[in-house]
């Protein structure tokens, strides 16, 4: 079935879709998005990445093209049209197409909205993420404003690339303390010595990933206590257990860093037990 694209108001063959070349998501990076895992048709954590993207658009001061319920529908309508039952939705929100120059076009113009959706088979990457993925490090390049969800990622598709070439899944950065951010793409935790789960605290330069939260909160309910802490590569290649979070991946078990294995090599029983229960849980709270 051809995949739709929805781009300003209409809705059509992906592979006719199309924005301005002096669209300011193209020109200057000047734009948000946002990843929905789709599960029975129906987005995963829907409040957690519609809070976030209004946040994103309110820092950049870019205008909401609409209200979160037309938005909704709007997402809602692409899912039907591209049959979607299990994949991943994807929205960008730019500044508009103006004549090129960096300030901001006065007087303003429309936002441009693009949304894609893509199947994908969790089944099969279920297996694959059980028998674990092998991340490197990298050092992390990116500007001071990573908590935004720009569409600006060069540095993340610059490690990304590392990792692919090196075999590996993702790439882990390393702030210049020596102190991991996160993942190319994703958060990054271990399981350290005394059983806690640990992640880098958002007052860093990270994003506050949704499935990061969404885990912390099913974590505590569970009794394992998780603190925000930062940890260091070597403190990660001897944890308990490593894993990655996120919308696409959601608790993927890292057995590998830099080539080194974490614990025994194998995916982690804490890691294993959390992502099925997260992913249960995204399932059952998933809203159409
Ligand atoms: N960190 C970065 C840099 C990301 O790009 C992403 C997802 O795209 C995440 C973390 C995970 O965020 P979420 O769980 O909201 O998908």
């Amino acid at each position: 079935m051809a995949r739709i694209a929805y781009v300003n108001g209409r809705y059509g063959p992906l592979s006719d879709a199309a924005v301005h070349v002096e669209d300011r998501g193209f020109q200057f990076a000047d734009g948000v998005y946002e990843v929905w895992a789709v599960m029975d048709g129906k987005l995963a954590d829907s409040d957690g990445h519609f809070e976030r993207l209004f946040r994103s658009l309110g820092e950049l001061r870019i205008r909401a093209p609409m209200s979160r319920p037309a938005l909704k529908q709007v997402l809602r309508e692409t899912i039907r049209r591209n049959r979607l039952r299990e994949g991943l939705l994807y929205l960008q929100i730019t500044r508009g197409a103006a004549r090129r120059d960096h300030a901001f076009p006065a007087p303003e113009v429309e936002p441009t909205v693009v949304i894609t959706a893509k199947p994908v088979d969790f089944d099969r990457l279920d297996r694959n993420a059980k028998a674990g993925v092998r991340v490197i490090t990298q050092p992390d390049i990116r500007w001071g404003r990573c908590d935004i969800k720009t569409v600006g990622l060069l540095p993340n598709a610059l490690a990304k690339q590392a990792a692919k070439e090196a075999g590996a899944a993702e790439a882990w950065l390393v702030d210049a303390e020596g102190f991991v951010t996160e993942g190319s793409s994703t958060n990054a935790w271990i399981i350290d010595a005394e059983g806690r789960l640990r992640t880098r605290d958002t007052g860093a330069n990270i994003l506050r990933g949704v499935t990061r939260k969404a885990l912390m909160e099913l974590a505590r309910e569970c009794q394992i206590e998780v603190i925000e802490q930062p940890f260091t590569v070597a403190e990660a290649k001897a944890a308990k257990e490593a894993f990655f979070t996120a919308a696409s991946a959601f608790l993927t078990p890292v057995t590998a860093i830099d080539g080194e294995p974490i614990g025994d090599g194998r995916p982690g029983p804490v890691t294993l037990r959390l992502r099925d229960l997260y992913t249960q849980r995204a399932r059952a709270g998933a809203s159409s």
